[in-house]
């Protein structure tokens, strides 16, 4: 049981005890009603931190004074912006900095990391996925089968929750995969589900799927920012994930790559390259042989997209001030207390599909609403709260360590309490 109370008085004591909560005056949030909304949608798109203009501004600047000098000169210099966010990323996935590529977009990285570990023969050629994974991981998914002349309805193989059940529970997977076993090629699951907020056993997985002789992919889209990884120490082959999330990178942001340090470290690993992820001592001699760098950024092709990165570097910085585990434990007790607030509710009726064990979920809370879900999401809204509704029948509630507070989480049962009271008298 928890020792929370429904109290304005008792969220307002927990924020007064939570040294982050200075962060969120680090943001902008969207106005509703001539206030502050109560934004719990940075599982979908992270805040504007407000150093972000001043970041903007400094590579404007830059530009105007150094043109192409800026590559060397510019405060940031441009050759080596992406690898000024290792360090930081490295700490929120657990893995070493040479194992860490920022570069293009989710989709596409899913689709090169694929091309490296998607390399499928008669024999091996099954890709593990979670049934009803994001759509664009799906396509990806289909068409990389497809490319390699293989029929998606024999060489996807999806893996679902029981009947009746909202869940993948480990133990399936583990058996789908010694089902299948040498014929499968690459596993690829979601680090948490988008649709229920699970938290998959990454490293127990990756383990069953190396004794099979499968590589092991990750798509952190709704991990990165969220929950602290492991990636090195969980033996982890390549994941990718995007920025703009609870990374907070902002609209179309770059997204980023972790390749295993022994396929990192390895220079003849198959990829297609590009200039940028050749090696920086012969990159600008224009010579005939590619010679990728030793590390994830081997993996790199053009040019650093520094307008596409600006946001996130401000953003990062205030992930190093904060640290990943601290928000890591702020973001368990501030999910426990909207749980537990969302508990007390009377009078809607909806089950929190989203698992129970804090060890199996981040930030976010699926709502599955049985009836009148789209109508609850509309009250919401018109009462100045963000979260989004995903069909077929889900609120996703994702409180965010950073930038929100217990009172926040308050408000938000204060107003779907009184939602569900209004519809309990009708
Ligand atoms: C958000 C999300 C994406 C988005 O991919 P983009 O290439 O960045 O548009 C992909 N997969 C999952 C699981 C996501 O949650």
């Amino acid at each position: 049981m928890y020792s929370f109370e429904a109290t304005l008085s008792f969220a307002q004591q927990e924020d007064g005890k939570d040294e982050l909560s200075k962060f969120k005056q680090e943001f902008y949030f969207p106005q509703r009603n001539g206030k502050d909304a109560i934004y719990f949608c940075g599982n979908s798109l992270g805040l504007q931190p407000k150093t972000v203009e001043a970041a903007i501004a400094q590579e404007l600047r830059d530009w105007q004074d150094c043109a192409v000098e800026g590559y060397w000169k510019a405060k940031n210099p441009w050759l080596f912006y992406q690898t000024s966010m290792r360090p930081v990323l490295a700490e929120i996935m657990g893995a070493k900095e040479m194992e860490i590529s920022v570069m293009n977009t989710l989709t596409v990285n899913l689709h090169f990391m694929m091309l490296s570990f998607y390399r499928p023969t008669k024999t091996r050629y099954k890709v593990l996925m979670e049934a009803g994974a994001f759509p664009s991981d799906q396509y990806a998914v289909e068409t990389q089968v497809r490319h390699h002349g293989f029929d998606p309805n024999t060489a996807i193989i999806e893996i679902s929750p029981r009947p009746g059940e909202h869940l993948l529970r480990t133990e399936d997977i583990l058996q789908i995969i010694n089902e299948h076993n040498e014929s499968i090629a690459v596993i690829l699951l979601g680090g948490i589900n988008y649709y229920t907020g699970q938290l998959y056993d990454i490293a127990t997985i990756t383990a069953a799927a190396h004794k099979v002789g499968a590589m092991a992919g990750f798509d952190l889209a709704h991990v990165a920012g969220n929950v602290p990884m492991e990636l090195h120490k969980w033996n982890v082959d390549f994941a990718v994930w995007c920025s703009y999330k609870y990374l907070n990178g902002g609209p179309g942001a770059v997204g980023g790559a972790y390749v295993n340090e022994k396929h990192a470290a390895d220079r003849e690993y198959p990829r297609l390259g590009g200039w940028w992820g050749n090696e920086e001592s012969t990159r600008f001699k224009m010579e005939k042989g590619f010679i990728p760098k030793a590390a994830a950024e081997g993996w790199q092709m053009s040019t650093a997209q520094v307008f596409n990165m600006v946001s996130l570097k401000a953003s990062l910085e205030l992930f190093k001030a904060a640290g990943i585990q601290k928000l890591k434990e702020k973001s368990v007790r501030l999910t426990n207390y909207l749980e537990f607030l969302l508990q007390q509710v009377k009078g809607i009726n909806f089950e929190i599909i989203t698992p129970k064990n804090c060890n199996e979920r981040g930030a976010q809370l699926s709502l599955l609403f049985n009836e009148a879900g789209k109508e609850i999401h509309q009250q919401l809204t018109d009462a100045g709260i963000i979260v989004d509704w995903r069909e077929p029948g889900v609120i996703r509630v994702a409180p965010t360590p950073m930038y929100n507070s217990y009172e926040d989480v308050f408000h938000f049962y204060e107003i779907i309490a009184n939602i569900a009271s209004k519809r309990l008298i009708k």
